[in-house]
């Protein structure tokens, strides 16, 4: 019997693993943490977020520049299939107003349990404390409880994820073992950040408060999402989906009215004012929280004379701000293993029977289980390619 060795079991590597065992190889996932899936356990403490119910256009789109290469395998493993395969992991799942699509229990545990248990009865051997450490000759080594060793395996599927959040093991070390080998690599970058924003004292009573219905702009991104005020800046959804645009330089704003034109704003600003403040005057006729009006204050004290050069301020915010938050707090990562570097079924093209899949690959798309529902149709893709490749 031919043995498989899947690196990396997040949920790419899990799903290759299924995949070779199901085709009736000797499989072992290998991975370095003491436990598996646990940025995926992490992901699940949010509210699991598996895919979008969307149509396959707007759902491709978000793939930006790699679309093309992950159509065909997205194409295999879309957003039905993932609600299908969540079911038949006995998870019931839910669409969310959005599209986005969640089990029912909205964790991972109840679902990775299910998984875990599906393997061990396709013969799958797990090996945790396993350490990659690259290649000796054709065995792959590996640092173990035990000690240095190393393991001959006929394919072996590479799914050692991105390069946030190393303690929950995608530490993006792997990248020096493949450059090492001449294979193609995109740098990191922090994808789906947050933003550093040096804040004065003022803010510190509004930590922690939302920042809703408003809508963020980055170049050409933009977000109709939430974000949160925190000590490091802020963080959120809204300011995720807009974060490829701060990394590529363009100035981050605001628009906290998006419904209202700046006619209509001033119309409302025009209102007698008494003797009000102008935070309570913004509070009354905009109906604006205590957390929006300090970031106005913020962002843009002293206001402009006039209502409707405020009621402009107020349309587009310009947001200063000290650049992403560090890459280890990102949700994900661009860069990695480019596409020109494997062949159609995810082999390295220099490496023969080295297969890769999941956030490892150079790809970025935003929340919104685009980040799952791709690392799930690689991981899948790959397992069944290697299982093709070593049986001819
Ligand atoms: C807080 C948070 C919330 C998220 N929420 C969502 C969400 O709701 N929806 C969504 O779509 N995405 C979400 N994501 C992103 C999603 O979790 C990742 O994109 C996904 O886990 C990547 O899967 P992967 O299998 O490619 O890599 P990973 O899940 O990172 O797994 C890689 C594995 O490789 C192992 N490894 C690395 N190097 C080595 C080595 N040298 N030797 C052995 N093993 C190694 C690691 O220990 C790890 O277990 C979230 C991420 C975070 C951080």
């Amino acid at each position: 019997m031919s043995r498989a060795v899947v690196i990396g079991a997040g949920p790419a590597g899990l799903m290759a693993a299924e995949m070779l065992g199901r085709a009736g190889l000797e499989v072992t996932l290998c991975d370095a943490k003491p436990s598996v899936g646990r940025k995926f356990l992490m992901a699940g403490k949010s509210g699991l977020n598996l895919t979008k119910d969307e149509p396959p256009t707007p759902f491709m789109e978000v793939y930006a520049e790699a679309r093309a290469p992950l159509t065909p395998i997205i194409a295999a493993f879309d957003a039905s299939a993932v609600q299908d395969w969540a079911r038949g992991l006995g998870q019931d799942v839910f669409t969310g107003s959005t599209g986005r699509v969640f089990p029912t229990s909205m964790k991972a545990s109840p679902l990775l349990r299910a998984w875990l248990a599906r393997l061990a009865g396709l013969g799958v051997q797990i090996r945790t404390r396993w350490h990659w450490q690259g290649w000796q000759g054709d065995a792959l080594a590996f640092q173990t409880p035990e000690g240095a060793g190393t393991v001959q395996a006929d394919v072996t599927v590479l799914a050692l994820g991105g390069a946030s959040w190393p303690r929950l093991g995608a530490t993006g070390t792997w990248a020096e073992i493949l450059h090492a080998r001449s294979v193609d690599l995109a740098a990191f970058t922090p994808a789906n950040a947050g933003v550093a924003v040096d804040w004065s004292d003022h803010m510190v009573r509004h930590f922690g408060a939302p920042i809703k219905g408003g809508a963020w702009s980055a170049g050409p991104f933009q977000s109709r999402g939430e974000a949160s005020l925190s000590a490091g800046g802020l963080e959120g959804g809204g300011i995720y989906a807009v974060s490829r645009g701060l990394r590529e330089g363009h100035d981050l704003s605001l628009d906290l009215l998006p419904d209202l034109s700046v006619p209509e704003i001033t119309t409302r600003l025009a209102k007698p004012r008494g003797k009000a403040s102008l935070s309570n005057h913004l509070r009354k006729v905009l109906n604006l929280t205590p957390a929006q009006i300090a970031l106005i204050q913020e962002m843009a004290r002293p206001l402009p004379e006039g209502l409707r050069a405020t009621a402009r301020v107020l349309k587009a915010l310009p947001i200063r701000h000290a650049g992403l938050r560090p890459m280890a707090e990102a949700i994900s990562t661009a860069g990695g293993v480019r596409f020109g570097a494997l062949d159609d079924n995810l082999m390295l093209r220099d490496l023969p029977g080295v297969f890769v899949a999941g956030e490892m690959l150079d790809w970025e798309a935003p929340t919104g289980g685009y980040l799952i529902n791709a690392c799930l149709a690689t991981g899948r893709w790959a397992g069944q390619q290697a299982a093709a490749w070593v049986k001819h």
